[in-house]
């Protein structure tokens, strides 16, 4: 199949003088670029294609428009992509370690369902030879036979025709420009749909190969570029427990729970006309009703929920620069926990222990990567009546992660009905989204219901608490807007507004002197995600002169010594 392609310029004999005729192939450049886009869009795409075709039938002509359309946009981001870096003399050898590479890529995306995006790069970058040995068994010999070693030998006999260098820029500019002009055709052609695809499955764009792991690896090599030049600054280096660690009954657990776009104005205890928490409206929970989000999307409001400063003098440099909360907690001895059923930590658990609950393969709880939230209150039982000291465990929430708020629920929680039951919400009316949205409230409302009442239950036995606050809110049409992420400054209250709350076991506030009907009141008045980092440190009672008070808010709620500073 590629010999046709591949004889369409003759060398002179000059070149060939290293290689016997008869076993080359002459080929410019731009013939081989153009072969092995071709190549890797046919035979390393098909979990691509796969993915993008997903939905559609293949009886329907627009399907078959579809795929081609992705193909030669397929084909033309590789060259695009190789051929400012390819030349006579580095061709081959790129092409050759690509080839490899992308066979071992496909290989493994195949075997394991993975996409290649920066985190999983970095899985496989840090992967050990025993591990290796593992993930690859007998069956990968083959794959390697047909996808790296045939196209090798056919890349072998190659022979690289030289060209004088005016006619050799030449060709590479129009070669370039044609793949430009082709590889735009291809997107107008199907830009409805594909904007769609890449909106609603952004996930799809990593299974693009071999431009996911090139891209992939760029981001990791960038990042740790950035990491390394500024190492992460230990803070709190004066962290020590306090004397309510000595003087308690029992251990001592604080749950803090990071939920996920989980906006005030929908939100039940904050007055929402709907009652979506009807089961924290039971329970002896202290509602915050004005509470404002550090920021718009999960990467900002996170790391900075868990930073001595955060909106009130913002700089993310500082806040992904230094070590947060945890560190400070687990410095004064506090046995911290990450539990994750989201994106992971981003970098606020760095060290420390955690787990996902993906990697507890808990029965009927998960499906295609994702898992209901009640996995991340698994083990908690057995972590109540074995604990010991103080305790921090972080439950990091799917919550309302959209556009598919009903994929976040299980059926019983379908109560507000119809629900938006489309990733694309733009198949839905606004009732049906706001329908489903608040159908995942609910169910946070269990989940978070679900774990007070099992820290209520083993109250004599351990001291309790549990702080809940969702990390941004989210638009549900209102001003023809949805999702989040709009820069903070200009971020409608329905971005920036997120429900908080916080409950007590009776011996903990007892343990901690704290004043429950002054948080009431404190709970009245404004909050924001800057208030954690020092009113967590002030609950779990780590003394340190990072601990700021006047941003802790139980002080002002406590008696006795406990309350010195
Ligand atoms: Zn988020």
């Amino acid at each position: 199949m590629f010999r046709p392609a591949l004889r369409l310029e003759r060398p002179t004999t000059s070149e060939t003088a290293d290689l016997p005729q008869r076993f080359a192939i002459p080929a410019t450049v731009e013939q081989v670029l153009l072969v092995a886009s071709l190549f890797w869009a046919l035979a390393a795409n098909r979990l691509f294609f796969g993915a993008a075709l997903k939905d559609r039938g293949l009886t329907d002509p627009a399907s078959w428009g579809f795929a081609l359309a992705l193909g030669v946009l397929l084909v033309a981001l590789h060259f695009l992509l190789l051929a400012p870096v390819s030349n006579r003399w580095t061709v081959k050898p790129l092409l050759a370690l690509l080839t490899v590479a992308t066979a071992f890529a496909t290989f493994f995306m195949k075997s394991y369902s993975v996409f290649l995006d920066p985190s999983m790069l970095r899985n496989v970058l840090r992967t050990d030879v025993h591990e290796a040995r593992e993930l690859f068994t007998w069956t990968l010999l083959p794959h390697l036979l047909i996808y790296a070693l045939l196209p090798l030998l056919l890349l072998w006999r190659v022979r690289v025709v030289q060209r004088p260098w005016r006619r050799a820029a030449l060709v590479r500019l129009a070669a370039l420009l044609l793949a430009a002009v082709a590889a735009v055709g291809a997107l107008m052609a199907v830009f409805q749909p594909f904007s769609s695809l890449m909106r609603n499955h952004k996930e799809v764009r990593y299974l693009i190969t071999p431009a996911n792991y090139l891209w992939s690896l760029g981001a990791v090599v960038a990042a740790d570029a950035k990491g390394a030049a500024a190492p992460r600054q230990p803070i709190g280096l004066d962290a020590r427990p306090g004397p309510t660690w000595a003087s308690a009954a029992r251990p001592r657990l604080l749950v803090l729970v990071v939920g996920e776009t989980a906006r005030a104005a929908n939100w039940g205890l904050n007055g929402y006309a709907r009652q979506t928490t009807p089961e924290l409206a039971q329970l002896p929970v202290i509602p915050f009703k004005d509470v404002t989000a550090c920021g718009t999307n999960t990467e900002v409001s996170l790391p900075c929920m868990f930073a001595a400063v955060g909106r009130r003098d913002y700089d993310e440099s500082r806040i992904r620069g230094s070590e947060g909360l945890l560190h400070v907690a687990a410095r004064a001895g506090v046995a911290v926990h990450w539990r994750d059923n989201q994106s992971g930590c981003k970098g606020v658990c760095d060290g420390l222990p955690n787990d996902s609950v993906e990697s507890l393969k808990l029965p009927g709880l998960c499906a295609e990567g994702r898992c209901l939230d009640e996995g991340l209150l698994h083990g908690l039982a057995q972590r109540l009546a074995s604990a010991q000291g103080v305790q921090l465990l972080v439950l990091h929430q799917l919550g309302n992660h959209g556009p598919s708020y009903f994929r976040r629920y299980p059926a019983a929680f379908n109560r507000f009905t119809p629900a938006c039951e489309s990733d694309d919400l733009r198949l839905c009316s606004r009732e049906q989204i706001v329908n489903a949205y608040d159908n995942a409230l609910l169910y946070t409302d269990h989940v978070v219901a679900r774990l007070i009442r099992q820290l209520q239950a083993s109250a004599g036995q351990v001291d309790t608490a549990v702080i809940y606050a969702s990390d941004h809110g989210e638009s549900l049409g209102e001003n023809n807007l949805f999702l989040h992420g709009i820069p903070h400054a200009i971020a409608p209250d329905v971005q920036t507004k997120v429900p908080m709350l916080m409950w007590f076991s009776p011996g903990f506030t007892q343990a901690l002197g704290l004043d429950t009907a002054c948080l009431q009141r404190r709970a009245a008045e404004p909050a924001s995600h800057d208030h954690l980092f020092h009113t967590l440190l002030g609950m779990l009672d780590v003394r340190s002169s990072v601990h700021e008070p006047r941003w802790d808010l139980t002080q002002g709620c406590r008696s006795g010594s406990s309350a010195a500073h």
